[in-house]
C-alpha cells in the first residue's frame, strides 16, 4: 500500500507582471509511492521535475490537488510541514546542496538531532551509524567538506537525509558531476539503503542508464505533465 499519494496536483507560477499569464509548471500529476519503491523522472529542462518535487517536500505551496502521507492530507501549515520533514527528505547535486564548509561531517550527519542538547552520546553513536551505513570510514567524522572528494561529500548528503528515517528520499541530479566509477559506487548505496530500511527513492534524473539501474518504474514529463509512465523498461521500449 502506498504511504504517498498525490492526487491531481498543479502548480501555477505567477506571471512577472500584473495581468500576465502564469507558468503551469505542474499539471495534474497523480502519483503513488509504496515503501521501498525507487521510482525514475525524466523529462527536458523545464518541464517541471524541479517544481514536482519541491511541492512533495513543501517548499512550494500547490495552486491545487493534494498530496497524503500515511493516509492523511499534507498541507502547508506548521505541524504538517514537521510530520512532512520527519517522512521526507531531499538530497541535491553535490554543486547545489552546499555542506557547510567550517562544520564537520560528525555534526553535519546529526544536524537534524541537536534540537535535543542532552543527548551527546546519541548523537555520536548516530553520527558513527550514519557514517558507517552510508560507506565513510570513521576517521571521516572529524574531516571538513572541502578537504573531501565529490563523492564522499554525496555520502555525507545522503547520510544526513537519512538521520532522521524518512520513509521518502527525492533526489535531483544526485550523481551528475561525480566520476562513473564514484556514481556506481552512490547507486549501489541507495539499493544497499533501500534493501536495509525499505526506504524509497524518486530520483529526478537526465540519465537513463541511472533511471534504468535504480528504478523500476519512471514518469516522463512534459510541459508540467506526465505523459509517460510505468515499468521502466517498458517505458525505455517504447519507440
Ligand atoms: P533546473 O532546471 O535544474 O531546475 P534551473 O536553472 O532551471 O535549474 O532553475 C534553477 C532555480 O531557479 C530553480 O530553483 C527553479 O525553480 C528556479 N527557476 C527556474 N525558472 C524560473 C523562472 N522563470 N523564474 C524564477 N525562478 C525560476
Ligand atoms: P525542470 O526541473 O524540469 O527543469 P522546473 O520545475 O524547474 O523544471 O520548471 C518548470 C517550469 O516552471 C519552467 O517553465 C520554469 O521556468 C518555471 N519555474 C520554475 N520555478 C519557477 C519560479 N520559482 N518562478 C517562476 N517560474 C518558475
Amino acid at each position: 500500500t502506498p504511504f504517498l499519494q498525490i492526487r491531481h496536483l498543479e502548480k501555477t507560477y505567477p506571471g512577472k507582471t500584473r495581468g500576465s499569464a502564469g507558468t503551469h509548471a505542474v499539471s495534474n500529476v497523480s502519483l503513488d509511492i509504496a515503501p521501498g519503491e525507487f521510482i525514475g523522472i525524466v523529462g527536458e529542462s523545464g518541464s517541471g521535475k524541479s517544481t514536482l518535487a519541491k511541492l512533495i517536500m513543501g517548499l512550494e505551496s500547490p495552486s491545487g490537488g493534494q498530496i497524503f502521507l500515511n493516509g492523511q492530507p499534507l498541507t502547508m501549515d506548521a505541524e504538517q510541514q514537521r510530520r512532512r520533514i520527519e517522512s521526507i527528505q531531499m538530497i541535491f547535486q553535490d554543486s547545489r546542496s552546499a555542506l557547510n564548509p567550517r562544520r564537520k561531517v560528525r555534526s553535519l550527519l546529526t544536524q537534524s538531532m541537536e534540537v535535543h542538547p542532552n543527548l551527546h552520546s546519541a548523537i555520536e553513536a548516530r553520527a558513527r551509524q550514519l557514517a558507517a551505513d552510508v560507506g565513510l570510514a570513521a576517521d571521516m567524522l572529524d574531516a571538513y567538506p572541502p578537504q573531501m572528494s565529490g563523492g564522499q561529500r554525496q555520502r555525507v548528503n545522503i547520510g544526513r537525509a537519512l538521520c532522521e528515517l524518512p520513509q521518502l528520499l527525492v533526489a535531483d541530479e544526485i550523481v551528475s558531476g561525480l566520476d562513473v566509477s564514484v556514481q556506481a559506487q552512490i547507486l549501489n548505496l541507495l539499493l544497499a539503503l533501500r534493501k536495509e530500511h525499505k526506504i524509497s527513492l524518486l530520483l529526478i534524473s537526465h540519465d537513463l542508464a541511472v533511471v534504468r539501474y535504480l528504478c523500476s518504474r519512471m514518469l516522463v514529463m512534459h510541459r508540467g505533465q506526465v505523459v509517460e509512465q510505468g515499468p521502466t523498461e517498458q517505458v525505455l521500449a517504447h519507440p
